[in-house]
């Protein structure tokens, strides 16, 4: 009973409201000097992009931030809008593009596709999509240092980390900030893959996971390390676990992941 009534004081709504998501960014990007543009419509729903205005500007070595690809993963949308609410410096100091919710139909519905029924997680490629195609005239010409696409697994009993890096390996640094919050997946083998303490690094031959392992679908990071972004890290909560819980471990690693960076930029 506590963990529920604690639950209802933090999450006063549903975590599939996506009018109370669209509001809160609303106010905030008025509050602090983000610009929110509407993306395309989808389902029915807006799909927002957020930009502060180093991005607008277009300076190079930017932040990507990612959440509600899978709409039956909602503790990512929320631990998304939680950071910026907490006036990170960041938001002031480098180029940040943010994707709130990229499913909100999904959202809504608790469902991991969209509302044509496509997996957009293994469609970033797909420029038949109309979301896609929007998205990729979106990042035409624009760089980043980082992306972080927020995910969430029913089947896993901790967090685990996908980490696509061209240098130093941070993945381990930055699971050990959140386990805390929620304790690693220890499992060695998550989702089809072989981990090591909750954590999956690459660097090479991706076309070849792709073809052989997602059935020759991109997920939003993969094609993002291909073609605009220097490293990616798709972060992955247990969805069973408490929703509050689930939140903040998002939001511990979003602030551990971009400290990071700004100590190596
Ligand atoms: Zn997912």
């Amino acid at each position: 009973m506590e963990v529920i009534r604690e639950t209802m004081v933090a999450f006063p709504h549903s975590g599939h409201d996506y009018g109370v998501l669209l509001t809160r960014w609303e106010a905030l990007a008025n509050r602090v000097g983000l610009t929110l543009s509407i993306l395309c419509e989808e389902g029915g729903f807006p799909v927002i992009v957020i930009e502060n205005s180093q991005a607008l500007a277009g300076e190079p070595e930017g932040i990507y931030l990612s959440a509600g690809v899978h709409g039956d993963e909602c503790a990512p949308v929320w631990g998304l809008l939680h950071w910026a609410e907490s006036d990170p410096a960041i938001l002031r100091t480098r180029a940040v593009v943010i994707f709130p919710c990229l499913n909100p139909y999904g959202l809504v519905e608790n469902t991991r596709r969209d509302h044509r029924g496509i997996d957009l997680n293994r469609s970033f490629e797909n420029l038949e999509c109309p979301l896609i195609r929007s998205w990729t005239t979106f990042l035409e010409g624009r760089r980043f240092a980082l992306s972080l696409n927020l995910h969430e697994d029913y089947d896993a009993g901790g967090i685990y980390l996908y980490e696509l890096a061209r240098d130093e390996s941070r993945g381990d640094k930055l699971l050990t900030a959140c386990e805390n919050i929620i304790p690693r997946e220890m499992a060695g083998t998550v989702d089809g893959s072989d981990f090591h303490r909750g954590l999956l690094t690459r660097s090479g031959d991706l076309e070849k996971v792709v073809e052989e392992d997602l059935g020759g679908g991109y997920p939003e990071a993969i094609l993002l390390f291909l073609r605009c972004c220097r490293d990616s890290y798709t972060f992955e909560t247990p969805s069973e676990h408490d929703l509050v819980t689930r939140v903040q471990a998002h939001e511990a690693f979003i602030a551990a992941a971009l400290q990071e960076t700004g100590e190596i930029a």
